[in-house]
């Protein structure tokens, strides 16, 4: 059980940030319920999800596989995990089953070894893109040049659905002067011609964080990924 302050201060934060989201989402002609918070969940304690769970949180993002499935073990299937963090190959075969989405995708070995995995299993496994929109070299992603010919490779691999696309921008500390980044991520979306290939949507545009979720939604993200303004700052 998580002691009563850190359960007051994890409701408040909480409020706080559904609010946020909710003004967000009606800025920009959508409704409130249309963006999925993930909460993500890295360095806190299965506690902690536990109470967010219980305060109608259901979905989590992790970026380790490791501290995901140790997760998973205990809290299972009582809510979704999303992992958003770079995917080695040789640890795709331990999350499928397990994962609602991999927001990471960046990479055509990684899109066959998930197809290998998950062909195995007889599943399919959702995906989102990460795009590297903002072209940092210490970024993952692919770069949005090359998408669509990825699209068209990841599109033959039936055990995969893409659902839509990631993207990480810079840490700014005015996200006006990275509105561009989602903006172009939305653009991205709607131009790559994906709408001819199988098993490929553009149903979600996973980005923003805690400091720039608002801009995010504001260009049209509809998950949001949000850590430190729920769970607090990470010691990590
Ligand atoms: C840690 C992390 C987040 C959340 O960051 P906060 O600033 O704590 O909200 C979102 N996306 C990814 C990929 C992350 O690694």
């Amino acid at each position: 059980m998580l002691e009563a302050l850190k359960q007051q201060k994890l409701a408040d934060n909480l409020a706080s940030i559904r609010e946020r989201i909710a003004a967000a989402a009606l800025r920009s002609g959508r409704k409130p319920e249309d963006i999925l918070l993930v909460a993500v969940s890295k360095t806190v304690s299965a506690d902690f999800i536990e109470a967010a769970i219980q305060k109608k949180v259901f979905h989590f993002g992790e970026n380790r596989v490791q501290e995901l499935l140790e997760k998973y073990d205990i809290l299972g299937e009582s809510c979704n995990w999303h992992l958003i963090g770079r995917l080695q190959t040789n640890k795709v075969k331990s999350i499928i089953g397990k994962v609602t989405m991999v927001h990471s995708l960046d990479r055509l070995e990684l899109a066959q070894e998930l197809q290998k995995r998950a062909c195995a299993a007889n599943r399919t496994i959702d995906c989102l893109v990460q795009v590297n929109v903002s072209g940092e070299q210490t970024k993952a992603g692919v770069e949005p040049e090359a998408l669509f010919p990825f699209l068209q490779k990841v599109s033959l691999l039936d055990h995969i659905r893409i659902k839509g696309l990631m993207t990480i921008a810079p840490e700014t500390d005015n996200p006006e002067n990275i509105r561009w980044v989602f903006r172009e991520l939305k653009q991205i979306a709607v131009d790559t011609g994906w709408e001819k290939l199988d098993n490929i949507t553009m149903q979600y545009l996973s980005m923003g964080m805690s400091n720039d979720f608002e801009t995010a939604i504001e260009e049209g993200a509809n998950i949001v990924r949000i850590g430190s303004s729920i769970f607090g700052a990470r010691g990590r």
